[in-house]
């Protein structure tokens, strides 16, 4: 097998085909499973990680950003996009690709498409929030919107967490639908509702993953009961959230990184100085997570960069061992590295 960084100067690249043969032979499951492990070990080094808010250029129809982090050894970064109104396009809410690079040299390691593995990597750190904060022993989750990201919040959840009972609910039938033909075969129990209300019922898990650019109410008050967990995804965004404040007021909230969270989730609805935990503290036990069974415990998630670098660091071990990736020849490097303009005479040279 040839080894991805033998010639600093070719790039390892994963392109969504790659991506996606990767998936099929490892099993999109037992992907979730590996980059939640990876997940929770550089959510337990946080300390050890450079943290910035991410970049963000906002404009009317979405929200462009880069997502950079560094552990000191590894560097990387996401670009990805926002854009709820692309579904009526014909083109995808979220897209990305990534990198992640050397801190010694400066140079990149791995290129790589980020949608698919954003949808994975978001759900792993669901059922990760999930595993540490939802009650023992729960199996039925609540899934509202049913787009691109559904899919896999529920197979992680299932793999993760032991879920096998789920409830869809959309504004858009069609993408129901579609959940249900595209886990048909997951070994699930899947009821498709017709309102979000009739979607909560019996639910010990509650998912909300929808788009729209707006202070949206997904979820009002009323529809959340004692010991509930909710993963509330699609807010992430200044303008963006899905949950009614009030639900906010009852919980205990968890957060990814709370300067980002404070601009982007869910919070952004309440005073900067009310109350949050972090989710990596709960992993080391420095903070509390669940404690009673009639909490109702909130995962405020936004996305944070250290989960990119962790499906980055995932990526780059897995494709060592397969044939899922080529060569980008993306780095320019003179034999003389102070000569850099004659390498493109030689170029000119050795083409006539
Ligand atoms: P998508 O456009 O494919 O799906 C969104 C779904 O929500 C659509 O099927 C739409 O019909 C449905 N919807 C819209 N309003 C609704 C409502 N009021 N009630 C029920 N359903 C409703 O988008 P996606 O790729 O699945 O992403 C969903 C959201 O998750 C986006 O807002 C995206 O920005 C966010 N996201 C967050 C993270 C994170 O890390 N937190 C990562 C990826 C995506």
């Amino acid at each position: 097998m040839k080894n991805p960084n033998a010639n600093l100067s070719l790039v390892p690249f994963v392109s969504v085909e790659n991506m996606m043969r990767l998936i099929l032979e490892i099993g999109v499951e037992t992907c979730m499973v590996e980059i939640a492990a990876y997940i929770e070990e550089d959510f337990r080094r946080w300390p050890s990680f450079d943290k910035t808010p991410r970049v963000a250029s906002h404009s009317d129809e979405g929200v462009i950003e880069l997502m950079p982090t560094s552990d000191g050894i590894d560097y990387g970064f996401k670009y990805v996009n926002g854009h709820p109104k692309n579904m009526k396009d014909g083109l995808q809410t979220v897209t990305a690709f990534g990198l992640l690079a050397s801190v010694d040299t400066g140079y990149p390691v791995l290129l790589t498409e980020m949608t698919i593995l954003t949808a994975m990597r978001t759900a792993a750190t669901s059922a990760v929030a999930t595993k540490y904060l939802a009650r023992k022993g729960s199996k039925t989750l609540a899934m509202v919107g049913n787009g691109a990201q559904s899919e896999f919040q529920a197979l992680a959840l299932k793999s993760i967490c032991g879920i096998d009972n789920l409830r869809l609910y959309d504004t858009d039938p069609a993408a129901t639908e579609k959940c249900i033909a595209n886990l048909q075969a997951a070994g699930m129990s899947i009821t498709a509702c017709t309102t979000p209300e009739e979607a909560v019922i019996g639910a010990d898990v509650i998912t909300t993953c929808t788009a729209d650019k707006q202070y949206a109410t997904i979820l009002t008050d009323n529809m959340v009961g004692a010991g509930v967990h909710i993963n509330a995804i699609g807010g992430d965004c200044p303008g963006k959230t899905e949950l009614h404040k009030d639900i906010l007021l009852r919980s205990d909230i968890f957060v990814e990184y709370p300067p980002q969270t404070r601009i982007e989730g869910e919070i952004q609805q309440l005073e900067d100085d009310h109350p949050v935990r972090e989710l990596w503290q709960v992993m080391t036990g420095a903070s509390d997570g669940r404690t009673d069974d009639r909490q109702i415990t909130l995962f405020d998630g936004v996305g944070f960069a250290i989960e990119d670098f962790s499906a980055l660091r995932w990526l780059r071990d897995k494709i060592a061992k397969t044939d899922k990736w080529q060569h980008l020849d993306m780095i320019a490097d003179p034999d003389d590295p102070r000569d850099l303009f004659g390498m493109i005479e030689r170029e000119r040279a050795r083409s006539n």
